[in-house]
């Protein structure tokens, strides 16, 4: 009864845990790498259902963000879950209008969202450059996870309950017998049987799938996709904001220790559209002298890290996760916007796993077609 996950991103790493507590020593968790090391290290992370419409995908992802309280509560309030809320700026008029709609928008669906003043928003965060004709709004419930660590300790956890992890062996392929996944094999030709095997692969799982003739319908990796971004780990900044931070120009969040993390749509569209080796420090360099404008304290910190890093972005945005018709033994779960969903993903996936249909993901299962739900993807970015 053996259940192989490939892939110990924070989709696979939540789902082992929550597998193994219910069948510790069937569950096995493969990487090519090492828990927590693929996008999960290099996301935003951010924690929200800010845009996420319709309102089952809302209801999921507020459901998540519950979850990842719940998990923290379970370990002691690690470091790596950080509700901190968020404080989002719009200037030009029609983002403006944009952002008062969308808070109308939440607070009518019960989501924790307010317009708030300059100066209100300059006493959460007075180590901040805000400007006094902005609209401003404050998210208090959202915040961010440290995707790394947050999938490391979930995997600790998972093969403290009984699960093996397999770490930098890369799964050549998937096992097939008459229409029947059976297990996979490893780079270096060793198999493993299995009655299941979950496909957590990320952006990497369409090149699993290819040879069983599955084209997950995942936007490609290659430049000008949109799949594609540049997040970059600034160091030396003391005092630092302590929230997530959304401006037009640059998006932020603290990343430990003196340290923030930045983003920006636009930086990611150009990024996007580099080729594969073109260099991307000037990419890297428009992040920091953005936030030396944005944060007084950044004027002489320096590159820590700079991570390109491809999203599993399904075609319409939504999660692909279930099982595929006409191949026993094979699970789908892929999704963009992964940091947030993991634990409400796990929690579902994992009964499943086990013969109890979940109706919430009846929305995501990978073979519907991609006119069932419709493509969103706000304003460049789309979590
Ligand atoms: C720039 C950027 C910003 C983002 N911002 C946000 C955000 O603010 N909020 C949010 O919720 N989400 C955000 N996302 C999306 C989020 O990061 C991803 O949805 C999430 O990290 C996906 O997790 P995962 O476990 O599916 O994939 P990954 O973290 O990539 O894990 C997949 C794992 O599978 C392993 N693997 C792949 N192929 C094989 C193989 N053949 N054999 C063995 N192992 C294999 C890899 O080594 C990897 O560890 C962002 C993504 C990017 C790129």
């Amino acid at each position: 009864m053996r259940i192989v996950i490939v892939g110990a991103g924070i989709v696979g790493a939540a789902l082992a845990d929550q597998l193994a507590a219910r069948r510790g020593g069937d569950v096995v968790l493969i990487d090519r790498s090492s828990p927590g090391w693929g996008t999960s290290r290099a996301s935003f992370a951010w924690l929200n259902a800010n845009q996420k419409q319709p309102r089952a995908y809302f209801d999921f992802s507020v459901e998540a963000m519950r979850e990842w309280g719940d998990l923290a509560a379970e370990f002691g309030e690690p470091s790596w879950y950080q509700p901190v809320g968020n404080l989002a700026w719009a200037r030009s008029a029609p983002a403006c209008e944009e952002l008062v709609e969308r808070v109308d928008r939440l607070r009518a669906w019960g989501y924790g969202a307010e317009v708030i003043t300059a100066s209100r928003a300059q006493k959460l965060e007075p180590n901040v450059m805000i400007p006094s004709d902005a609209q401003i709004a404050f998210f208090p419930d959202e915040g961010y996870v440290c995707g790394r660590r947050a999938a490391q300790a979930l995997v600790q956890r998972a093969t403290s309950l009984g699960a093996t992890l397999i770490t930098d062996k890369e799964v050549s392929e998937l096992v097939v017998s008459q229409h029947q996944v059976t297990g996979v094999r490893l780079a270096d030709g060793q198999r493993i049987a299995a009655e299941t095997v979950v496909c957590c692969a990320g952006w990497r799982s369409p090149e699993l799938l290819a040879p069983l003739g599955i084209d997950l319908a995942l936007t490609a990796s290659t430049p000008g996709s949109g799949a594609r971004g540049l997040t970059v780990t600034i160091g030396g900044i003391t005092p630092r904001p302590d929230r997530v931070i959304h401006t037009p120009e640059l998006d932020v969040r603290p990343n430990g220790e003196g340290q923030l993390l930045l983003e920006a749509s636009d930086i990611d569209r150009r990024v996007d559209m580099a080729g594969e080796n073109d260099p991307l420090d000037g990419c890297a360099q428009e992040l920091l002298t953005r936030a030396r404008i944005l944060i007084p304290a950044a004027a002489s910190a320096t590159i820590v890290e700079a991570s390109l890093c491809v999203r599993p972005l399904p075609l319409d945005g939504h999660p692909l996760v279930g099982p595929v018709a006409g191949q026993q033994g094979l699970y789908i779960a892929v999704s963009h916007s992964g940091i947030t969903l993991a634990p409400a993903l796990a929690r579902h996936v994992a009964p499943e796993l086990l013969g109890a249909e979940s109706p919430v993901l009846r929305h995501y299962r990978p073979d519907r077609t991609s006119t069932r739900i419709p493509l969103r993807r706000a304003d460049g970015g789309s979590f």
